[in-house]
């Protein structure tokens, strides 16, 4: 395996081009947007030069690496050559369906077709391909290049062959995998997101405020962020709708996401990419100030 194809070139799109390239890999990244492709090499170099300051890599690592990366927005010149794709499209499940059957059609029949979506099913993926054996979850973790874990997702036709290449590529990245099944959330979504959710109805129930909260599971907890803060990075929109394919896919309602999460998610409040969620940000990501309407004190 050599040739790797990373479809979309945002946030995760260029960290996952970024590990592939640095491992030795032949990247090409596909983007309908030439903007995002431009944006994209611009990031990875300015990543990988943090790196080569940190002693992390040498100069030349880092020019060779960059070398090794195309980018295009022809998407059947962009996968013919690709032994294994990895897409990191918008998370929409029709937009995914449309680039797996497309997939199906423009790539060698031995490819590996992985994504890397933070909610869709596997197998309802996999079910728009004639490969499903060969279609399988790469979940990276954000951001990318610092992250140790790949979340590795069968789907319900995954063979034992493709998820040990998978598996085995994993940890020629340098990274961490670790199996999973296919269910609604997977395991890293599962639990995380109801746990934001039971902070987000903590503060809505009023017993306490957005700092505190925070606090609890910080020090308590140990947890590098409170799990408001972290809602706020995520961004308050992918939470619910993730909570939204956890709650739909279990049909359980325990997983109900918060009516105060639905209501900063309608009114605009999406977090850090917004300037407002749980904190404002308008003073820069360091300076929180945290939002008052919610707050006990
Ligand atoms: P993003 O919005 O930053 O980037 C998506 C890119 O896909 C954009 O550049 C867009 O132009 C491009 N795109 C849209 N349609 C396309 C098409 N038909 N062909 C090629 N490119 C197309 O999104 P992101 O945060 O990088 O997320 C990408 C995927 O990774 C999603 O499935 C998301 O759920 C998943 N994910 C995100 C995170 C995270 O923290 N952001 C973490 C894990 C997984």
């Amino acid at each position: 395996m050599q040739q790797i194809t990373i479809i979309g070139s945002g946030q995760m799109g260029n960290g996952i081009a970024h590990v592939f390239a640095q491992s030795g890999y032949d990247v090409t990244i596909i983007d309908i947007r030439q903007e995002a492709l431009d944006q994209a090499l611009i990031t990875i170099g300015k990543n990988m030069e943090r790196q080569v300051a940190k002693g992390i890599i040498t100069e030349e690592e880092k020019n060779q690496s960059l070398q090794r990366i195309k980018t295009t927005t022809a998407f059947d010149k962009g996968v013919a050559a690709a032994d294994l794709v990895v897409e990191a499209a918008t998370e929409n499940i029709d937009l995914k369906l449309k680039i797996f059957s497309d997939l199906d059609r423009y790539t060698k029949a031995e490819c590996i077709l992985a994504t890397n979506t933070s909610s869709i099913s596997i197998t309802r993926i996999a079910a728009s391909t004639k490969r499903g054996d060969k279609v399988i979850g790469m979940h990276f973790m954000n951001p990318v290049p610092v992250m140790k874990l790949i979340e590795v997702i069968r789907g319900y036709n995954t063979s034992d062959e493709v998820t040990k290449q998978i598996v085995d590529l994993s940890l020629k990245l340098g990274k961490v995998p670790v199996e999973v099944n296919d269910y609604p959330g997977f395991v890293a979504n599962r639990i995380l997101m109801p746990m934001i959710n039971e902070a987000i109805f903590t503060l809505f129930e009023g017993v306490a405020g957005v700092h505190e909260i925070d606090t609890v599971m910080k020090l308590g907890m140990a947890h590098p962020m409170g799990p408001l803060q972290l809602a706020d990075f995520i961004g308050l929109d992918t939470c619910l709708s993730i909570l939204r394919v956890i709650h739909d896919g279990f049909g359980n309602p325990k997983y109900a996401p918060c009516p105060l999460l639905v209501n900063m998610v309608t009114s605009g409040n999406l977090g850090v990419k917004t300037g407002q969620g749980f904190y404002k940000y308008t003073k820069g990501v360091k300076e929180l100030v945290v939002a008052d309407y919610f707050t006990t004190k």
